[in-house]
Formats: C-alpha cells, sequence, structure tokens
C-alpha cells in the first residue's frame, strides 16, 4: 500500500486517533451522532491496510449499499486500489456471497432465488388458502412479521413447532389448526413457508442472516474457513443490529471456539478469534420493528472478554443550536448513559419553526422557504432535506414542490424494484435462473394474458403437490394431469416452450444481462402488452422496463465477471437509500425522505415535517414507554441530520384514514429548549386564509397506515413516471370530501400553546 499512515490520523481529535490506531482485539467506538464514528471506522481500516494488514482478510459491514460503496471508494482514494479486494457490503449482501459459495451444505443449490417482501407474501398468501386460514383475521403481512421475528430471533422452524406443542409435517394435507391458537397458526405456517422455500430453491431477507448462521454453527468447516479469513471485523451502525446479525459476527469472530491462537503456526494454522471494532449510538436505535436489540451495543463489553470502549464527544457536523435541541429530546428517555456532545461550530442560527393550518399549508410554506432560501441565501437544492415520519406524508409535500416548480427526488416510496411491470420482468429472469421458484413462475404465468386462469394454475398446482414435483416440472407433465382440456394444454405449451427458449438464450448470453433483458421483453410479449394499452400509466411502465434494461447494461459495465444471476442479486438487494446519487454525484435535487432511512445521512439544510402528536411520535407509540422511547431517537436522528439549519414544521389539522384530525403539537417540539425556535408562525388557526396556492376543498394529505413501506405514490425517483408530469395537480385524485365538514374544527386548538 503506497500511503503515508501518519496522513490518516491528520486533522483527527485524540479519541479519534487512539480508536484507530488501537491494537487489540474487541473495540467499541460508542457516540453519539456526528461525532465522526463512520469517518473513524474507514480510517482505522485503512490504518490496519497502511500497516500491511491483507485487504482480503477484512470485512466491514455497513448499514446500506450506498454506505458500502462510498466507504470503498473513500479507502480507494487513502490507500489506493488494493482497498477493492476487501468485503465492504451490507449483512445481506455478506451473507449472499457466503451463501452462494458456501450454501450447498445446508441444501442450497447454486442459483437460489432471493424473495423480496412481495414475493414471500405471495406464498404466505398461497399457503393461508391452502390451510384454510382467515386471511381477514390473520393477514399474510402479519404472519410474515410473525415469520420474521422468528427469523430474527434465530428461533428455527423446527423449534417454533416444539414451542407450539404441534405436530405438524411440512407438506401435510388436511390439517386443521385449533381455533384461535396464534402460536401453533404461526408455527404450522412458518413450517410451511419454510418447506415451500426450499422446494423452489428460495430464500427470503430474513433466511439470508438465519441460514448463513445455521452453515456456520453445522458446518466446521465452512466456519473455520471464514474464521481464517477474515481475521478484521467492522460493524458500523452496531446498535441496529438484531439477534441473528449479532450471532452471525460472533460466528464469524470465533469468538466462542475453544480453538486457542498457535503462536508457531503459520498459514492455516490455529489463529485465536478475529478482531472486531463495532461502532454505533445507542441513542440512534431505530430498527427495534426489525429486531433490532440495543442490548448488543450495552454488552459489548461483557460479550467480548478485554472490550476496549472508546468515546466520542466531539461533533463536526452540526451548529451548537441543534446539539442543544438534539440533546435535550434525547435527554427525556430514560436508562441511558448521559452523553457529553460539543461541537467547535459556533451557536448558529436558530432552529425556525412553522405551524400550519393543515398539511397543505406546511407543505406550501416549505416549498416557499425553499425557494426563499435558494433565492436569497443562495443554497443549493441538494443542500436540503425533507424528512417525515411515515411514506404517505410525502404526498402533500410533493405536491407543493410540483406546484412550485422546485426540483425534487423522492427516497423509498414505491421503490423501482417493487413496481409492478419491473417484478413482472424480473420474475421472468428468476424463473430462468431458477425453475424451480414457484412464486415466479406462478406470477407470470399469465402475465401477459394468455388464457391461462385460477383453474389451469390450480390443475398444475394439484399436480405438483400430488406428486412432488415443483409447478414447473408438472407444466412438462401436463398431459398427465386430469381435467386438462385443449384450451389450457395449448397456451400451457407455449409457455413452457417460450421459458425452454428463454433458458437456451439466457445460457448463451449469460454475461450480457441487458440482452436477456430484452429478449425476454420482447418475446414474452410483455412490452408489446403495455405498448399496445391506451392507459396512460402503462407508457409510463415500458419508460420503467427500458430503465431497467439500462440499468442491466450499466450492470454489466461496472461488474467484470457480470452473470444474470448476480444482476438478479443486485436487484433483490437495493435498499431505499441506495437510490440515493452517490457522493459528489451532483443531484441538484431537494431530497425528501424517511426518517429511517436519513440515519448516517447528513445536510446543511433539514425541514423535519409532521411534528405532531400521533405523527411523529406516531400514533401506536404514544400509550407505550418503549415505543416513545424509540420515537424519541427517531428525533434525534432526525435533528442531528442537520449541519447548519433546521427547520421543525407541523401542522393543526392533518388528514388520517381518510378524515380530518385536529393535531397537538409533538412533544419533541415542547422538549426542545423555547430560546432555541424562531416561530415564523407559531399558532396555527388564528390566521386562517385561503392558501393560494391550491383550492380550499382539495386535500392530498390522505395518510395510509404506511409506516416506513411500500404504498406511497412517489415516483419521481427514476423521472420517468407520469407523476410530475403537468396532468398533475389537477385535483382529480384523493379529493376526499370528508375534510371541508371539519375543517373548521380546529380553531379551538390555537388558544392551547401560548
Ligand atoms: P452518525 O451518528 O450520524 O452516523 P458519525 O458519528 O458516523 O455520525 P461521521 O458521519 O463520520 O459521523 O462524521 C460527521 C461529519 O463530521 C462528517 O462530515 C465528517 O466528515 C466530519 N468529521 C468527522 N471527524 C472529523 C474531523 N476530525 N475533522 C473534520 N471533520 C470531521
Ligand atoms: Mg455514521
Amino acid at each position: 500500500v503506497m500511503c503515508d499512515p501518519r496522513s490518516l490520523i491528520e486533522g483527527l481529535n485524540p479519541q479519534q486517533e487512539e480508536a484507530v490506531k488501537y491494537y487489540g482485539q474487541a473495540l467499541l467506538i460508542g457516540a453519539g451522532a456526528g461525532s465522526g464514528k463512520t469517518r473513524v471506522l474507514t480510517r482505522r481500516i485503512a490504518w490496519l491496510l497502511a500497516h500491511g494488514f491483507w485487504a482480503s482478510s477484512i470485512l466491514a459491514i455497513t448499514f446500506t449499499n450506498k454506505a458500502a460503496a462510498e466507504m470503498r471508494e473513500r479507502l480507494v482514494t487513502l490507500v489506493g486500489p488494493e482497498a477493492e479486494h476487501m468485503w465492504i457490503s451490507t449483512f445481506h449482501s455478506a451473507c449472499v456471497r457466503i451463501l452462494r459459495r458456501d450454501g450447498k451444505e445446508i441444501g442450497l443449490k447454486s442459483g437460489f432465488s432471493i424473495y423480496d417482501t412481495a414475493d414471500s407474501e405471495r406464498l404466505v398468501k398461497l399457503i393461508a388458502a391452502d390451510l384454510n386460514i382467515d386471511t381477514k383475521r390473520y393477514t399474510p403481512r402479519m404472519l410474515l412479521g410473525k415469520i420474521s421475528d422468528c427469523k430474527n430471533g434465530l428461533v428455527f422452524w423446527k423449534d417454533q413447532l416444539k414451542k407450539a406443542n404441534c405436530d405438524y409435517t411440512p407438506g401435510q394435507r388436511g390439517y386443521q389448526v385449533s381455533a384461535g391458537d396464534v402460536d401453533e397458526l404461526v408455527a404450522v405456517v412458518y413450517a410451511e413457508y419454510q418447506h415451500r422455500l426450499a422446494l423452489a430453491n428460495a430464500v427470503d431477507f430474513d433466511d439470508l442472516i438465519m441460514r448463513t448462521v445455521e452453515l456456520l454453527q453445522t458446518c466446521p468447516q465452512v466456519s473455520e474457513y471464514y474464521r481464517h479469513r477474515f481475521r478484521y471485523i467492522f460493524v458500523d451502525e452496531y446498535q441496529d443490529t438484531n439477534h441473528a446479525q449479532y450471532v452471525l459476527v460472533r460466528e464469524l469472530s470465533g469468538i466462542d471456539s475453544d480453538e486457542q491462537p498457535d503462536p508457531q503456526a503459520r498459514g492455516a494454522g490455529r489463529v485465536g478469534p478475529s478482531w472486531i471494532t463495532v461502532v454505533g449510538d445507542s441513542d440512534q436505535s431505530i430498527y427495534a420493528f426489525r429486531g433490532a436489540d440495543i442490548r448488543n451495543i450495552q454488552d459489548f463489553e461483557q460479550d467480548f472478554p478485554n472490550a476496549k470502549t472508546i468515546m466520542l464527544e466531539q461533533n463536526y457536523r452540526s451548529t451548537q443550536t441543534i446539539l442543544d435541541a438534539a440533546n435535550a429530546v434525547i435527554a427525556k428517555n430514560e436508562n441511558r448513559k448521559p452523553k457529553k456532545l460539543w461541537t467547535a461550530l459556533g451557536q448558529g442560527d436558530k432552529i425556525v419553526g412553522y405551524a400550519a393550518d393543515n398539511a397543505q399549508q406546511e407543505a406550501g410554506w416549505i416549498a416557499n422557504e425553499i425557494a426563499r432560501i435558494h433565492t436569497e441565501e443562495d443554497v443549493a437544492y441538494r443542500d436540503i432535506a425533507i424528512m417525515y415520519r411515515a411514506n404517505a406524508q410525502s404526498r402533500s409535500l410533493e405536491e407543493a414542490m410540483i406546484n412550485a416548480n422546485l426540483p425534487y427526488q423522492l427516497v423509498g416510496g414505491t421503490k423501482f424494484y417493487e413496481r409492478r411491470e419491473v417484478k413482472d420482468a424480473i420474475a421472468y429472469l428468476q424463473a430462468i435462473v431458477n425453475p424451480a421458484d414457484n412464486v415466479n413462475v406462478r406470477r407470470i404465468l399469465n402475465v401477459p394474458k394468455r388464457g391461462l386462469g385460477a383453474r389451469a394454475e390450480g390443475l398444475v398446482a394439484g399436480y405438483a403437490d400430488a406428486h412432488g414435483l415443483t409447478f414447473f416440472e408438472s407444466i412438462e407433465h401436463m398431459d398427465q394431469i386430469e381435467g386438462m382440456t385443449g384450451r389450457t394444454t395449448k397456451p400451457l405449451g407455449a409457455f413452457r416452450d417460450l421459458m425452454h427458449e428463454l433458458a437456451d438464450f439466457a445460457k448463451e448470453h449469460d454475461s450480457k444481462p441487458s440482452e436477456v433483458v430484452a429478449e425476454v421483453l420482447d418475446k414474452s410479449g410483455l412490452l408489446e402488452e403495455l405498448q399496445r394499452s391506451e392507459d396512460p400509466q402503462d407508457a409510463s411502465r415500458v419508460d420503467n422496463l427500458s430503465q431497467l434494461q439500462s440499468v442491466a447494461a450499466e450492470f454489466e459495465q461496472n461488474t467484470p465477471d457480470a452473470t444474470l444471476a448476480g444482476f438478479l442479486e443486485t436487484t433483490a438487494l437495493v435498499a431505499d437509500s441506495d437510490q440515493l446519487p452517490g457522493e459528489g454525484e451532483d443531484s441538484g435535487k431537494v431530497t425528501m425522505m424517511t426518517l429511517h432511512t436519513a440515519k448516517g445521512l447528513e445536510y446543511p439544510y433539514v425541514f423535519l415535517t409532521g411534528m405532531e402528536q400521533g405523527t411523529f411520535p406516531h400514533q401506536r407509540a404514544m400509550e407505550d414507554t418503549s415505543e416513545l422511547s424509540e420515537e424519541r431517537r427517531l428525533a434525534y436522528v432526525g435533528i442531528t441530520r442537520a449541519k447548519r439549519r433546521l427547520y421543525v414544521t407541523r401542522a393543526a389539522v392533518r388528514a388520517q384514514w381518510g378524515q380530518a384530525n385536529d393535531m397537538m403539537p409533538s412533544q419533541f417540539l415542547d422538549e426542545i429548549p423555547d430560546e432555541l425556535i424562531d416561530w415564523k408562525r407559531r399558532e396555527a388557526g388564528v390566521e386562517r386564509m385561503r392558501a393560494s396556492w391550491g383550492d380550499d376543498d382539495e386535500f392530498g394529505g390522505w395518510d395510509d397506515d404506511d409506516d416506513f413501506g411500500s404504498t406511497s405514490f412517489g415516483e419521481s425517483m427514476y423521472g420517468s413516471s407520469t407523476y410530475g408530469s403537468s396532468s398533475y395537480g389537477s385535483g382529480s385524485r384523493g379529493s376526499h370530501s370528508t375534510y371541508g365538514s371539519s375543517h373548521g374544527s380546529h380553531s379551538s386548538y390555537g388558544s392551547g400553546r401560548s
């Protein structure tokens, strides 16, 4: 490595330098937001490389693929191209690599599919139908959530059956779950779900972690291989690891093995546990709903003998005002170690507050203010971020941005890879790579329409079930399926031939995923069906498919050994924040995202919106202390994203569940010391003006119960959707009449807070 190690500690404060240089087996860098944790982690890796440690012996885990790419880039800048050889990835990506290499040891065939949440839900739905489960009462989503909880806690399906005292055998027919026994229900669905995943040679997201742990725990030669390989393990955002991830780290590090280091050993000798460095802030733990366990960071010193903890106290990101606000809010959480966080950046601007009459007005004010600081204060759009608690809130904000003609990008929402047409195309690719993938084969059976309805699907599925075949194998035996008529066998045969043709094409063009995508779009008739359609929505769907082809072409260019399977992996593992432009790329746009997505990021100007009881903190959290603490940590994350100026806004009326509700100010607003906030408008409902940007009875703040998820309409990300075009904003969507009626009811409000 051509790099002077001294350059790596330049400009660091003493604690940061100590952390970079620390020589020892277990290190925790615990510190508040913006204190340089991620920076120190990166420097520490560079430091090791500069001292002759092998790049291939390093494993660094980040929270998103985007963070991984950034860290890699930075390391290449710091120490040179050797950094390319390092494993820097998310937990999920690292596990995919491990399972691709060694998954055969636990029964995974190469080319296994990775199911996303929508695929998994489809599978649960199929199972629920077969088991006669009342899906009104037990929704597939809820069942999947329970399965996910099991997996995050490393409860295997057999354990869950035992726990529920249940003797169900996967694949068994006619089993009756005792009424009202949720444990048993979950156990049975979980067992069946794993059974069918295995038949389909597929795994879901949680399996990536759980099955890797299973692999390491059951195959000593495999775990030994990785223990020798990864001598230095780094984990960023450690506060958000769940139990399964925690055990995974332990397994990889070999901390529990009784192997003692052998000083005589060279090469393949006994090596003893790997070095481990974790970085995190327990005040920023915000993924409890995915099983994140704050104790992982709190107990680090007990978990890893002789662990060293280094605390960083200087914040390099934010002004004192912003830090004071953040510190005041988080201080209200119980059972936390108080932290001192200070900054040399000075007091800075006051926080700017604004109370709006309703969500539209709030959004309108924000758009105005953005336009104002852009022209008057010369603030670049890319330096501004708007954050909110739930995706559904983005709608009124987007409307305002569009009406004010401001460039923006929405992160999250309906993600590119979750769009119907994109998923259809990908289902074809999955089915080509892995014909056993029943969920995806069934998805495309009648897409585009080829006259294969539910009856045909049922016949094939029934035969497959009875003969232990995959769905596609059963199609190959269709002449033996009873009840088939010529009306079914003809299109079914055409489908079979199509898939064979596509598979042959894919074999010949494996290294050119973009050509396979083109072939699929063309031969399947997917593209033609959309092109023929008169529905304007379908025009944007066509654009999305062409975008998919571009993504594949880009993948080819950036990946030396590109394969179709490799391409599918990258599409399966994109997270929300991966959609953001990378460092140095100039987006030139205002960024809009949920608070969860904002973790680890920073922007000079941040708008925290919807600061109301019931919006943020979320309704559910208001009666539950532990959930409220989690919301408060989320507020802490939000506030500390801001570098120069923070805005806090709220609306006195917001539509929820189709009803206009009066909203009290968020308690987090009250927790920020009064003198830190400069209220541009403190009381809502006092000056009730007609909003100048829209019609009074139009309203766009329809809030779904969507938390972090998938049902927002934001499609501006790839620039190709109909959304954001001029057809928008005419009020044709979403003019819910409930609004007008309670519009006047919030005037009583303003007096409560002076
Ligand atoms: P978070 O808790 O939000 O993940 P963090 O602790 O990981 O934050 P970083 O993102 O590493 O903090 O650093 C915050 C900002 O401060 C970054 O812009 C980083 O470049 C800068 N920074 C950190 N340490 C220093 C330093 N010693 N000198 C100058 N800038 C620094
Ligand atoms: Mg960080």
